[in-house]
């Protein structure tokens, strides 16, 4: 495979199975942890390595290290790996996903804002999710008429805070989730639902037009619903853990155990809370926007601008859900192109960072 976004959460996660299963690594992408980047190179021996950024090239210990996007693009395109595991995070995650599929190759996708951003545009025959609600749903589905689909959400680091507290919450504080762990931004993500609206969009381009929608469910040992046309409501449930969702989207069938299977006495009780706008502002635009799925670009961009400014303490939490409320009604133009795409994307950027 050519493993994305090496050393993050995602991409850890796979070489672990890749060491457990011997898969093979022909290529490692990663950013800046190069510390973490030399002990895989040690233990899976890729033929090709990619980093970021040019300083760190001489500090990876292989003979063939590339640097940049171009030289993401130029690997995929010349490696006779047939599998891509998208693992890189943010918009960036993009066009490798589309050279993979252009390749011909499979993409085992947790770079959901690939999906997000350019859904329309993505053949997603070629694409197996890396999300454990995605995959949840997948794992239920079967002949039967579908009434509606249910993801779940943890509720993020905020669940059970005051409201009146959430203005002031810091850095350190979104990094708090309850259940998993998991990088940066999607823990951002998380706690301001945003995720969980991408969620529904990513399921929106897998699985066509449907009713979805998503409730908390606090412990995150029920991932996905179902609800059947006959009544039926069927549950997929497994332990909070990355490895099962990967397994599948890179191997296909999985016959051995991946995880301990929840003990649901030791779980003792299940509680469901439905999903509030005055906790979780941007939830306001859900239902527009799965209305308008090509707008996922819009969301993407102001999102991904505005934890920019938090990240830098320009702007507070809560401005996060407002700046992407603030793109999503002035840019009604859904794109028509690939192109299109990443045109919107650069002025949504523009459009947040100009944002007082
Ligand atoms: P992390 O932040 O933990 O990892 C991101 C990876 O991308 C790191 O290897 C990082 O390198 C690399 N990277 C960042 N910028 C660049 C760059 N310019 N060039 C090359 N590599 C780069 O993220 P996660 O693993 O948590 O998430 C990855 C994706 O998967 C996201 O889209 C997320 O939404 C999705 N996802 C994650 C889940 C999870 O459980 N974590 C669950 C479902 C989906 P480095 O660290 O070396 O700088």
């Amino acid at each position: 495979m050519i493993l994305l976004g090496s050393t993050g959460s995602i991409g850890v996660n796979t070489l672990e199975i890749a060491k457990r299963f011997h898969l093979h690594v022909d290529i490692l992408v990663a950013g800046k942890n190069i510390s973490l980047l030399n002990e895989q190179i040690k233990i899976h021996k890729p033929r090709i390595v990619v980093v970021s950024q040019e300083k760190d090239r001489s500090l990876v210990e292989h003979a063939n290290v590339l640097c940049g996007e171009e030289a993401i693009l130029e690997a995929i395109e010349n490696s006779s790996s047939s599998l891509v595991v998208n693992a890189l995070v943010g918009f960036l995650g993009l066009r490798p996903t589309l050279k993979a599929i252009e390749c011909g190759k499979r993409v085992a996708l947790a770079n959901k804002e690939s999906l997000v951003a350019a859904g329309a545009f993505i053949d997603t025959s070629k694409i197996q999710p890396i999300d454990s609600e995605h995959f949840g749903l997948w794992y239920l589905m079967q002949n039967r008429a579908i009434a509606s689909m249910t993801i779940t959400a943890s509720g993020g680091a905020f669940r059970d805070w005051d409201l009146k507290d959430l203005a002031t919450a810091s850095l350190a504080d979104t990094q708090k989730h309850p259940n998993w762990s998991m990088g940066q931004k999607i823990t951002i993500d998380s706690a301001t639902m945003v995720n969980k609206m991408f969620e529904l969009l990513e399921a929106r381009w897998l699985f066509g037009e449907g009713n979805y929608d998503a409730i908390i469910e606090t412990k995150s040992l029920i991932h996905a619903l179902i609800n059947f046309k006959d009544g039926s409501t069927t549950a997929h449930i497994a332990n909070a853990s990355m490895q099962l969702p990967i397994s599948y989207a890179i191997m296909g069938r999985v016959d051995e155990q991946i995880l301990t299977p929840v003990d649901l006495v030791k779980a003792g009780s299940l509680e469901f809370r439905s999903i509030d706008v005055a906790r979780y502002g941007v939830w306001q635009i859900k239902e527009e926007l799965l209305k308008n799925p090509k707008l996922g670009v819009v969301v993407n961009a102001a999102n991904e601008a505005s934890i920019a400014k938090f990240l830098l303490g320009k702007n507070g939490f809560l401005d996060i859900s407002k700046d992407i409320i603030k793109a999503f009604e002035k840019f009604s133009d859904a794109p028509s192109s690939v192109e299109d795409v990443f045109a919107i994307d650069k002025e949504v950027r523009a459009f947040v960072e100009s944002l007082a």
